[in-house]
């Protein structure tokens, strides 16, 4: 069966969802953006370090630095070898990974610069925000956790090398922050769920963009981004035939029996020539009663035998209800989608002059020579003079 309104996202992935480079593209900046952060806040530190404002020594500052090159270095490392997928499964955005690396390294800090310890777990809240709609409520709380867990860890460590430290004070000050960080995990879960809400709204939205209401095949404009698509993906020896089905004496549905009736009939038109155009083709309603549909093909005598199939699937489907004419094209990638539907309009119009309840099938290639080397002016050329 062709396309209905339940496989439309096949030929606009870009407009619901972002494509696998796409994604890593902003899994690498999101990673170059947090470890800018970190950079920063060491560059920060510098000058405070050398001008004795905080107690962290050169080296110390040094031990940071590369801290912090090989925890976003190895985060790059799993961006670029695509290692991300086998974290998949937990962390699809790529987000409580590197959160997890983030913790080590404040912790750390924490525990390289102890008069700052709470300012650099404050920091704490700025990775919250990079997750804000990503993260699941129990993704943000189990971070948070680990955050908490790491910090007094290094206050243990601090407290070990002499530093004087008041641990139970510090547990006291972990508590309010746990509490912030868990109301955090709260507000971006609802940004996660408003983010879910706007990306099924995009969904649908396309859908309607790109549907016929009455048959739920593509419209117009569908089959124009289709036409497109196919074209580029053309190869040597490979065309693509256009079809334009049209019913014959439509109108006199609509006049004797009613609109409701004549829509009833186009709906049944559009199932029969769904079921006979096959898996591979792209059907679409340009408007009226007129329907168009795109499938591949090798050459003209192939196009013209699939023509003979599919009319003959139809009258039998159709069952001398009603008869329906066709025009058909064989075009390249060389022509635009205005022109191949001109001739292929063209070509209805001759099926329908022949006495109707038939094809007619040209290839674009033979009609632009014929143009070509047809006189400028010359009456005779008739219809083909039309396609200019
Ligand atoms: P021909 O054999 O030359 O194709 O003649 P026809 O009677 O089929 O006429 P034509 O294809 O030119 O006209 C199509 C008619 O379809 C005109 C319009 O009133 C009617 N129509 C257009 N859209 C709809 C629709 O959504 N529902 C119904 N019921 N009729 C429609
Ligand atoms: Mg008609």
């Amino acid at each position: 069966m062709a396309n209905t309104m339940k496989d439309l996202p096949a030929f606009t992935p870009q407009q619901i969802s972002l494509s696998p480079a796409e994604k890593t593209r902003r899994k690498r900046k999101s990673i170059i953006r947090a470890a800018e952060g970190f950079f920063l806040l060491l560059t920060v530190i510098l000058p405070l370090s050398i001008l004795n404002a905080i107690e962290l020594s050169l080296d110390d500052w040094l031990l940071a630095v590369t801290a912090c090159t090989i925890v976003w270095g190895l985060m790059l490392l799993i961006i670029i070898t695509k290692a991300d997928r086998f974290l998949a499964f937990f962390d699809p955005h790529f987000f409580v990974v590197p959160a997890l690396g983030a913790v080590i390294l404040i912790s750390y800090f924490a525990y390289l610069m102890p008069d700052l310890r709470i300012l650099v777990l404050g920091g704490w809240f700025t990775v919250l925000l990079f997750g804000g709609g990503l993260m699941t409520f129990r993704q943000s709380i189990l971070l948070s956790f680990a955050m908490g867990i790491g910090y007094m860890l290094s206050v243990y460590a601090i407290a070990q090398s002499g530093y004087p430290i008041n641990l139970a004070a510090e547990i006291g000050q972990v508590i309010p922050f746990w509490v912030v960080w868990g109301y955090s995990g709260r507000v971006t879960e609802r940004m996660r769920m408003k983010r879910i809400e706007n990306k099924m709204l995009r969904k649908e939205l396309s859908q309607y963009a790109f549907t016929d209401s009455l048959t739920g095949l593509y419209n117009r404009r569908a089959f124009e981004n289709e036409f497109q698509r196919r074209k580029e993906l053309l190869r040597g020896g490979a065309y693509l035939g256009v079809l334009v089905f049209d019913i014959d004496h439509f109108k006199r549905v609509n006049d004797t029996k009613g609109h409701e009736a004549g829509d009833v009939l186009l709906k049944e038109f559009a199932a029969v020539l769904s079921r006979s155009m096959g898996d591979d083709a792209c059907l679409a309603r340009l408007g009226g009663d007129e329907f168009v549909a795109i499938i591949s093909v090798e050459s003209l005598n192939e196009l013209e035998q699939l023509i003979e199939d599919i009319f003959y699937d139809n009258r039998q489907a159709i069952g001398g209800l009603f008869t329906h004419s066709c025009g058909a094209v064989l075009t390249s990638s060389k022509y635009s989608i205005s022109r191949v539907l001109r001739v292929a309009d063209t070509s209805l119009y001759e099926a329908k002059a022949r006495g109707r309840d038939c094809f007619v099938v040209k290839d674009l290639d033979e009609v632009s020579m014929a143009l070509a080397t047809a006189p400028k002016v010359d009456e005779s050329l008739g219809d083909l003079e039309q396609l200019r």
